[in-house]
Protein backbone atom coordinates (compact mmCIF):
# COMPACT_ATOMS: atom_id res chain seq x y z
CA UNK A 1 0.00 0.00 0.00
CA UNK A 2 2.70 2.01 -0.06
CA UNK A 3 1.85 5.64 -2.04
CA UNK A 4 4.90 6.97 -3.73
CA UNK A 5 2.66 9.61 -5.40
CA UNK A 6 1.67 10.84 -2.19
CA UNK A 7 5.02 10.63 -0.57
CA UNK A 8 6.43 12.49 -3.97
CA UNK A 9 4.23 15.35 -3.17
CA UNK A 10 4.50 15.88 0.64
CA UNK A 11 8.18 15.76 -0.07
CA UNK A 12 8.20 18.24 -2.46
CA UNK A 13 10.04 16.14 -5.21
CA UNK A 14 12.11 14.34 -2.52
CA UNK A 15 10.39 10.78 -2.46
CA UNK A 16 13.42 8.71 -3.46
CA UNK A 17 16.01 10.86 -1.39
CA UNK A 18 14.02 10.62 1.91
CA UNK A 19 13.39 7.25 1.46
CA UNK A 20 16.29 5.87 0.49
CA UNK A 21 17.61 7.94 3.29
CA UNK A 22 14.93 6.03 5.48
CA UNK A 23 15.97 2.69 4.27
CA UNK A 24 19.68 3.22 5.25
CA UNK A 25 19.96 4.41 8.41
CA UNK A 26 16.89 1.67 8.94
CA UNK A 27 19.24 -1.27 8.37
CA UNK A 28 22.04 0.63 10.05
CA UNK A 29 23.67 0.57 6.72
CA UNK A 30 25.64 4.19 6.91
CA UNK A 31 26.86 3.23 10.31
CA UNK A 32 28.47 -0.41 8.89
CA UNK A 33 30.29 0.97 6.20
CA UNK A 34 31.27 4.61 7.98
CA UNK A 35 29.26 6.90 5.22
CA UNK A 36 29.41 10.26 5.85
CA UNK A 37 25.89 11.97 6.65
CA UNK A 38 26.55 14.98 4.58
CA UNK A 39 28.10 13.25 1.69
CA UNK A 40 25.15 10.56 1.69
CA UNK A 41 22.81 13.48 1.66
CA UNK A 42 24.74 15.16 -1.31
CA UNK A 43 24.85 11.97 -3.03
CA UNK A 44 21.29 11.19 -2.77
CA UNK A 45 20.10 15.08 -3.70
CA UNK A 46 22.34 14.96 -6.70
CA UNK A 47 20.78 11.47 -7.87
CA UNK A 48 17.18 12.16 -6.80
CA UNK A 49 17.76 15.43 -9.04
CA UNK A 50 19.45 14.10 -11.59
CA UNK A 51 16.32 11.98 -13.09
CA UNK A 52 14.65 13.75 -15.47
CA UNK A 53 10.66 14.89 -15.57
CA UNK A 54 9.90 11.86 -17.99
CA UNK A 55 5.98 10.48 -18.00
CA UNK A 56 7.49 7.25 -16.62
CA UNK A 57 11.08 7.24 -16.19
CA UNK A 58 11.30 9.46 -13.30
CA UNK A 59 12.75 9.40 -9.67
CA UNK A 60 9.04 8.54 -8.69
CA UNK A 61 9.70 5.21 -10.55
CA UNK A 62 13.23 4.69 -8.95
CA UNK A 63 11.20 5.54 -5.46
CA UNK A 64 8.49 2.78 -6.50
CA UNK A 65 11.46 0.44 -7.47
CA UNK A 66 13.55 1.08 -4.21
CA UNK A 67 10.40 -0.12 -2.08
CA UNK A 68 9.31 -2.64 -4.42
CA UNK A 69 13.15 -4.01 -3.62
CA UNK A 70 13.16 -3.59 0.00
CA UNK A 71 10.19 -5.47 0.57
CA UNK A 72 11.32 -8.64 -0.95
CA UNK A 73 15.09 -8.34 0.76
CA UNK A 74 12.89 -8.03 4.34
CA UNK A 75 9.39 -8.89 4.12
CA UNK A 76 9.81 -11.19 1.14
CA UNK A 77 12.59 -13.14 2.99
CA UNK A 78 15.37 -13.00 0.73
CA UNK A 79 17.98 -11.39 3.19
CA UNK A 80 17.60 -14.65 5.06
CA UNK A 81 17.35 -17.17 1.90
CA UNK A 82 20.24 -16.05 -0.05
CA UNK A 83 22.38 -15.19 2.94
CA UNK A 84 22.56 -11.44 2.20
CA UNK A 85 25.41 -9.06 3.82
CA UNK A 86 25.70 -5.32 4.29
CA UNK A 87 27.67 -4.92 1.09
CA UNK A 88 24.47 -7.11 -0.87
CA UNK A 89 22.39 -4.69 0.96
CA UNK A 90 23.58 -1.69 -0.14
CA UNK A 91 24.72 -2.99 -3.45
CA UNK A 92 20.68 -4.12 -3.99
CA UNK A 93 19.61 -0.50 -2.79
CA UNK A 94 21.94 1.63 -4.68
CA UNK A 95 21.10 -0.27 -8.19
CA UNK A 96 17.59 0.55 -7.30
CA UNK A 97 18.08 4.42 -6.52
CA UNK A 98 20.07 4.55 -9.64
CA UNK A 99 19.06 2.62 -12.57
CA UNK A 100 17.70 4.78 -14.67
CA UNK A 101 19.31 7.81 -13.12
CA UNK A 102 19.44 10.69 -16.03
CA UNK A 103 17.52 8.46 -18.68
CA UNK A 104 16.30 10.63 -21.62
CA UNK A 105 12.42 8.98 -22.07
CA UNK A 106 13.35 7.06 -25.04
CA UNK A 107 14.38 3.77 -25.32
CA UNK A 108 17.87 2.25 -25.90
CA UNK A 109 16.35 0.96 -29.37
CA UNK A 110 15.82 4.49 -30.14
CA UNK A 111 19.04 5.78 -29.18
CA UNK A 112 20.40 2.52 -31.39
CA UNK A 113 18.25 3.75 -34.48
CA UNK A 114 19.18 7.23 -34.48
CA UNK A 115 22.95 6.76 -34.01
CA UNK A 116 22.84 9.29 -30.78
CA UNK A 117 25.88 10.45 -28.47
CA UNK A 118 24.94 7.86 -26.07
CA UNK A 119 24.36 4.80 -28.36
CA UNK A 120 27.65 6.01 -30.02
CA UNK A 121 29.42 6.53 -26.64
CA UNK A 122 28.42 3.05 -25.75
CA UNK A 123 28.89 1.00 -28.95
CA UNK A 124 25.16 0.58 -29.03
CA UNK A 125 25.18 -1.92 -26.37
CA UNK A 126 22.68 -1.62 -23.13
CA UNK A 127 23.30 2.19 -23.73
CA UNK A 128 20.94 3.82 -21.30
CA UNK A 129 22.04 1.34 -18.47
CA UNK A 130 25.63 1.84 -19.20
CA UNK A 131 25.28 5.74 -19.08
CA UNK A 132 22.82 5.75 -15.63
CA UNK A 133 25.76 3.82 -13.99
CA UNK A 134 28.86 5.98 -15.24
CA UNK A 135 27.41 8.81 -15.05
CA UNK A 136 26.51 7.97 -10.80
CA UNK A 137 30.16 6.96 -10.71
CA UNK A 138 31.70 9.94 -12.14
CA UNK A 139 29.70 11.57 -9.63
CA UNK A 140 31.35 9.44 -6.73
CA UNK A 141 34.76 10.24 -8.12
CA UNK A 142 34.38 13.69 -6.36
CA UNK A 143 34.88 13.71 -2.67
CA UNK A 144 31.67 15.78 -2.09
CA UNK A 145 29.59 12.81 -3.65
CA UNK A 146 31.54 10.04 -3.02
CA UNK A 147 29.91 7.72 -0.64
CA UNK A 148 32.58 4.82 -1.05
CA UNK A 149 35.22 7.33 0.52
CA UNK A 150 35.67 5.37 3.76
CA UNK A 151 35.06 1.76 2.20
CA UNK A 152 37.87 -0.62 1.74
CA UNK A 153 39.15 -1.59 -1.44
CA UNK A 154 37.31 -4.96 -1.57
CA UNK A 155 34.29 -3.75 -0.57
CA UNK A 156 33.79 -1.29 -2.50
CA UNK A 157 34.69 -3.69 -5.62
CA UNK A 158 32.36 -6.18 -4.46
CA UNK A 159 28.87 -3.21 -4.15
CA UNK A 160 30.63 -1.46 -7.31
CA UNK A 161 30.59 -5.22 -9.46
CA UNK A 162 27.13 -6.20 -7.73
CA UNK A 163 25.55 -2.28 -8.49
CA UNK A 164 27.06 -3.09 -12.16
CA UNK A 165 25.59 -6.62 -12.89
CA UNK A 166 21.91 -5.71 -11.54
CA UNK A 167 21.57 -2.52 -13.60
CA UNK A 168 23.00 -3.93 -16.48
CA UNK A 169 20.41 -6.94 -15.79
CA UNK A 170 17.48 -4.82 -16.36
CA UNK A 171 18.25 -4.26 -19.84
CA UNK A 172 15.10 -6.73 -21.12
CA UNK A 173 17.74 -7.45 -24.36
CA UNK A 174 18.91 -9.72 -21.53
CA UNK A 175 15.90 -10.91 -20.04
CA UNK A 176 15.28 -14.71 -21.57
CA UNK A 177 19.07 -15.50 -20.49
CA UNK A 178 19.03 -14.13 -17.00
CA UNK A 179 15.59 -15.78 -16.61
CA UNK A 180 17.02 -19.22 -17.49
CA UNK A 181 20.24 -19.17 -15.72
CA UNK A 182 18.01 -18.21 -12.59
CA UNK A 183 15.37 -21.04 -13.00
CA UNK A 184 18.47 -23.34 -13.93
CA UNK A 185 20.05 -22.23 -10.78
CA UNK A 186 16.46 -23.12 -8.88
CA UNK A 187 17.06 -26.31 -10.05
CA UNK A 188 19.58 -27.01 -7.83
CA UNK A 189 19.49 -28.07 -3.96
CA UNK A 190 23.39 -26.29 -3.16
CA UNK A 191 22.27 -22.83 -0.71
CA UNK A 192 22.86 -19.71 -2.48
CA UNK A 193 25.84 -18.77 -0.12
CA UNK A 194 27.91 -18.02 -3.60
CA UNK A 195 28.26 -14.63 -4.90
CA UNK A 196 27.10 -15.41 -8.13
CA UNK A 197 24.27 -16.85 -7.57
CA UNK A 198 23.61 -13.97 -4.92
CA UNK A 199 24.18 -11.69 -7.53
CA UNK A 200 21.76 -13.87 -9.92
CA UNK A 201 19.04 -13.65 -7.30
CA UNK A 202 19.40 -10.22 -6.79
CA UNK A 203 19.40 -9.35 -10.75
CA UNK A 204 15.75 -10.61 -11.38
CA UNK A 205 14.67 -9.22 -8.40
CA UNK A 206 15.77 -5.69 -9.16
CA UNK A 207 14.13 -6.87 -12.86
CA UNK A 208 10.75 -7.65 -10.87
CA UNK A 209 10.57 -4.37 -9.16
CA UNK A 210 11.22 -2.58 -12.83
CA UNK A 211 8.90 -4.16 -14.94
CA UNK A 212 6.08 -5.64 -12.15
CA UNK A 213 4.30 -2.76 -12.19
CA UNK A 214 1.46 -5.18 -13.31
CA UNK A 215 1.88 -6.90 -9.79
CA UNK A 216 1.04 -3.59 -7.45
CA UNK A 217 -2.67 -3.32 -6.52
CA UNK A 218 -4.67 -2.11 -9.45
CA UNK A 219 -5.16 1.35 -8.31
CA UNK A 220 -1.46 1.52 -8.11
CA UNK A 221 -0.50 -0.26 -11.32
CA UNK A 222 -2.99 1.85 -13.70
CA UNK A 223 -1.30 4.99 -12.42
CA UNK A 224 1.91 3.57 -13.38
CA UNK A 225 0.55 1.81 -16.89
CA UNK A 226 -0.66 5.43 -17.68
CA UNK A 227 2.40 7.10 -17.85
CA UNK A 228 4.49 4.60 -19.63
CA UNK A 229 1.49 4.85 -22.10
CA UNK A 230 2.39 8.49 -22.29
CA UNK A 231 6.33 7.91 -22.29
CA UNK A 232 5.56 5.23 -25.37
CA UNK A 233 3.31 7.68 -27.62
CA UNK A 234 6.03 10.72 -27.31
CA UNK A 235 8.55 8.09 -28.00
CA UNK A 236 6.25 6.84 -30.96
CA UNK A 237 5.58 10.30 -32.25
CA UNK A 238 9.33 11.07 -32.54
CA UNK A 239 9.85 7.80 -34.89
CA UNK A 240 7.33 8.52 -36.85
CA UNK A 241 8.77 12.29 -37.25
CA UNK A 242 12.03 10.59 -37.90
CA UNK A 243 11.51 7.32 -39.79
CA UNK A 244 7.95 7.76 -40.72
CA UNK A 245 6.65 4.74 -38.68
CA UNK A 246 6.59 4.34 -34.93
CA UNK A 247 7.48 0.59 -32.58
CA UNK A 248 4.82 -1.52 -31.90
CA UNK A 249 2.55 -0.40 -28.98
CA UNK A 250 3.87 3.63 -29.38
CA UNK A 251 1.81 4.44 -31.77
CA UNK A 252 -1.27 6.85 -30.21
CA UNK A 253 -3.03 6.58 -33.33
CA UNK A 254 -3.61 2.57 -32.22
CA UNK A 255 -4.70 3.82 -28.62
CA UNK A 256 -5.15 2.07 -25.22
CA UNK A 257 -6.17 -1.31 -26.57
CA UNK A 258 -3.24 -1.91 -28.81
CA UNK A 259 -1.31 -1.09 -25.47
CA UNK A 260 -3.56 -2.86 -23.87
CA UNK A 261 -2.60 -6.14 -25.92
CA UNK A 262 1.09 -5.15 -25.52
CA UNK A 263 1.03 -5.39 -21.99
CA UNK A 264 -1.21 -8.23 -21.56
CA UNK A 265 1.56 -9.78 -23.86
CA UNK A 266 4.21 -8.25 -21.05
CA UNK A 267 2.46 -9.95 -18.42
CA UNK A 268 2.13 -13.58 -20.37
CA UNK A 269 5.55 -13.55 -21.52
CA UNK A 270 7.94 -11.19 -19.52
CA UNK A 271 6.68 -10.94 -15.61
CA UNK A 272 4.80 -13.93 -15.13
CA UNK A 273 7.75 -16.79 -15.45
CA UNK A 274 10.13 -14.06 -13.70
CA UNK A 275 7.67 -14.14 -10.88
CA UNK A 276 7.04 -17.52 -10.37
CA UNK A 277 10.46 -18.41 -10.26
CA UNK A 278 11.17 -15.97 -7.51
CA UNK A 279 8.08 -17.40 -5.87
CA UNK A 280 9.82 -20.71 -6.20
CA UNK A 281 12.53 -19.01 -4.02
CA UNK A 282 10.78 -16.38 -1.77
CA UNK A 283 7.02 -18.28 -1.37
CA UNK A 284 6.14 -15.84 1.06
CA UNK A 285 5.86 -13.33 -2.51
CA UNK A 286 3.43 -15.23 -3.61
CA UNK A 287 0.42 -12.55 -2.78
CA UNK A 288 1.54 -10.83 -5.62
CA UNK A 289 0.30 -13.49 -7.75
CA UNK A 290 -3.37 -12.44 -7.08
CA UNK A 291 -2.49 -8.66 -8.12
CA UNK A 292 -1.14 -10.05 -11.25
CA UNK A 293 -4.03 -12.22 -12.40
CA UNK A 294 -6.52 -8.75 -11.59
CA UNK A 295 -4.66 -6.78 -13.74
CA UNK A 296 -4.98 -9.30 -16.18
CA UNK A 297 -8.73 -9.54 -15.86
CA UNK A 298 -8.65 -6.14 -15.69
CA UNK A 299 -7.42 -5.22 -19.22
CA UNK A 300 -9.35 -8.74 -20.67
CA UNK A 301 -12.68 -7.25 -19.27
CA UNK A 302 -12.37 -3.85 -20.49
CA UNK A 303 -10.91 -4.54 -24.42
CA UNK A 304 -11.68 -8.81 -24.43
CA UNK A 305 -8.75 -11.36 -24.96
CA UNK A 306 -8.80 -11.37 -28.72
CA UNK A 307 -5.48 -11.93 -29.37
CA UNK A 308 -4.50 -11.39 -25.39
CA UNK A 309 -5.06 -14.18 -23.71
CA UNK A 310 -4.36 -13.83 -20.04
CA UNK A 311 -1.15 -15.80 -18.50
CA UNK A 312 -1.42 -18.72 -16.22
CA UNK A 313 0.11 -18.37 -13.08
CA UNK A 314 1.27 -20.98 -10.97
CA UNK A 315 -1.25 -22.17 -8.13
ZN1 LIG B 1 13.40 1.39 -14.41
Amino acid sequence: DFDVIQLEKISNGNALLLLMWQLLHKCGLPNNFDIDDTVLLNFLQIVNGGYHPNPYHNSQHATNVLHFVQYVVDTGGMAHTIGMDACDHLAILLASVVHDYSHPGFNNKFHIRTSSYLAVLYNDMSVLENHSLAQVFQLCREPLYNIFASFSEEAFQTVRKSVIDMVLATNMEHHQHILTRFQARLGEPDPWCKKDDQRLAMECVLKLADAGDCCLPTRQYIHWATLQEMEFYSQGDAEKKVFGTSSPFMDRLQGRPHFAHGQLCFMKYVVTPLINAICRLLPRMRFVLQYLEKNQKMWIDIYGSKRSAGAKVDG
